[in-house]
């Protein structure tokens, strides 16, 4: 058998790897078993890379692991849980970089055709976009930058014309690759377009960005994959490509707003006066509160945002035993969108070691919710805003939600009325059937076990 048809057999294993991780990824059962399996196939894919190509010296590659692995422990050791997202950002931010260095290099090939030159191009494009897009993602999600949407007049007209230079820079740089001039104001230009397409964007749309930033970053590798001709690359930049398009997807619809609105509307700069609502609302006590749950059979806890904020995850959990303990049942309900990550709550509740099959999906809750004696809403808003099913003039309008307000009680448990990432006021708060337990939720949750435990 030549080597190259044995190199090209241990591609399609990994490439299979890669498949079959995905799929285990679907689900959070699986999940560890589908990133052992990503790893094993991107194992094998360097190995063989590495054996392929005339390497001419080991020693970087060597010094290259060891640094890459200290980075990548420590990483993954001192990052906290919720500084997940904008870890999330430089990941794809590294890719970006390193598909524009690794087009950057194929440059120096010889008999480079039109079709090579165009996917150098189009790796050093989409990786610069990609590279400072990310970085501003990570600026906002960690608060290094300002947060809210930078708008101003004429800015998509801007980007337009700067995404047009390019594609020139691209077509004169094909027809005059020894002329580098064309290469670098087309570096320089990705790079001004990453910035210029996230800064218009609010830090909490910053995850949907991410996932597309994803699928870039998996579109760049490609070009590269294409520009050296290695197939595994080619195979892995699509695979990142498509899932990252689809997650983008999903994440969109279920917020109800297309790719389109999250770009370019500025969502997060919305006001909380929007919407105000007239009426009062009851607030109750943690001691009234565990009256009511003591009797309970049946619970479903629906977390959100504040659940992350106020790390609640483990006391709910302790919170959920005592309930079992006492004959009730209790189930979660995720909302697709709960929280600002895809997966916010699941990871969440995961890191507390919540069984999954307690964990129902939206779809799966709704019908059954009428049958739950008491909802309780954990820093959760957005989610459970019954506006987005009744106010035709909602900026939520037509968004999916959990229907909290149809359990026979729902208890809130936030710090105060205030407004979720929408901006917007909730009329679940004033529901004959809610009561407000005002406190954070840490707090309140440890209240309540105290209660039950005395
Ligand atoms: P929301 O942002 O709607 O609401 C979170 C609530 O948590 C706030 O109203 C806040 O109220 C409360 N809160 C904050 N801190 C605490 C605390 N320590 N204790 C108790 N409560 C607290 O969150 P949801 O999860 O309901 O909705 C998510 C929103 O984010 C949706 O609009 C979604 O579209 C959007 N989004 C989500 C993305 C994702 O990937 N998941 C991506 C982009 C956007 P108070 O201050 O009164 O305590």
């Amino acid at each position: 058998m030549s080597s190259d048809l044995l190199i090209n057999l241990a591609y399609t294993v990994a490439a299979v790897l890669f498949i079959f991780g995905l799929k285990f990824l679907g689900s959070p059962a699986t999940a560890r078993r589908g990133n052992t399996i990503s790893a094993l196939g991107m194992l094998l894919a360097v190995l063989v890379t590495l054996l392929d190509q005339a390497v001419i010296d080991y020693r970087w590659i060597l010094l290259g692991i060891v640094v890459g692995s200290i980075i990548g422990t420590l990483a993954a050791r001192l990052v906290a849980m919720t500084a997940m997202p904008e870890m999330v950002a430089l990941f794809n931010g590294f890719g970006g970089i390193a598909s524009l260095l690794v087009g950057c290099v194929a440059l120096s090939q010889t008999g480079l055709t039109s079709f090579l030159l165009l996917t150098i191009f189009l790796s050093i494009l989409i990786g610069g976009v990609t590279f400072t897009g990310s970085l501003v993602a990570w600026g906002k999600l960690s608060e290094k930058l300002p947060g809210r949407p930078i708008l101003f007049q004429g800015q998509r007209l801007l980007n337009a014309g700067l995404l047009l230079i390019n594609f020139g820079c691209g077509v004169l740089f094909v027809l005059y690759p020894e002329q580098p001039f064309w290469l670098y104001l087309a570096v320089a230009l990705s790079a001004a377009l990453g910035v210029m397409t996230v800064i218009p964007i609010g830090g909490a749309d910053m995850p949907v960005v991410i996932s597309l930033l994803n699928s870039y970053s998996g579109l760049a590798a490609c070009a590269a994959g294409f520009a050296i001709n290695n197939n595994i690359l080619i195979v892995a930049g699509s695979l990142v490509g498509a899932s990252g398009i689809i997650l983008t997807n999903i994440m969109c619809k279920a917020m109800n707003r297309t790719l389109a609105n999250v770009l370019f509307s500025g969502f997060g700069a919305a006001d909380g006066a929007a919407g105000k609502i007239e009426g009062e609302v009851t607030p109750m006590t943690v001691e009234d509160a565990y009256y009511v749950l003591e009797a309970a059979q049946s619970v479903v806890v629906i977390p959100g945002y504040g659940m992350a904020v106020a790390q609640a995850q483990h006391v709910v959990k302790e919170l959920q035993e005592l309930l079992e303990k006492n004959g009730c049942e209790v189930v979660y309900a995720i909302h697709p969108v709960a929280g600002r990550m895809p997966g916010h709550m699941n990871v969440l509740l995961a890191e507390a070691d919540v069984p999954y099959d307690l964990l129902v999906e939206m779809d799966d809750i709704n019908p059954r919710m009428e049958n739950f004696d008491v909802a309780i809403v954990i820093g959760a808003n957005d989610v459970v805003n019954p506006a987005a099913r009744e106010i035709p003039g909602s900026p939520i309008y037509g968004m999916p939600i959990i229907n909290a307000d149809y359990a026979r009680s729902v208890f809130i448990l936030k710090r105060s009325l205030a407004s979720g990432f929408a901006g917007l006021d909730n009329p679940l708060f004033y529901r004959k059937n809610s009561r407000m337990v005002f406190g954070d939720a840490k707090e309140t949750l440890s209240g309540l076990i105290r209660e039950f435990s005395s």
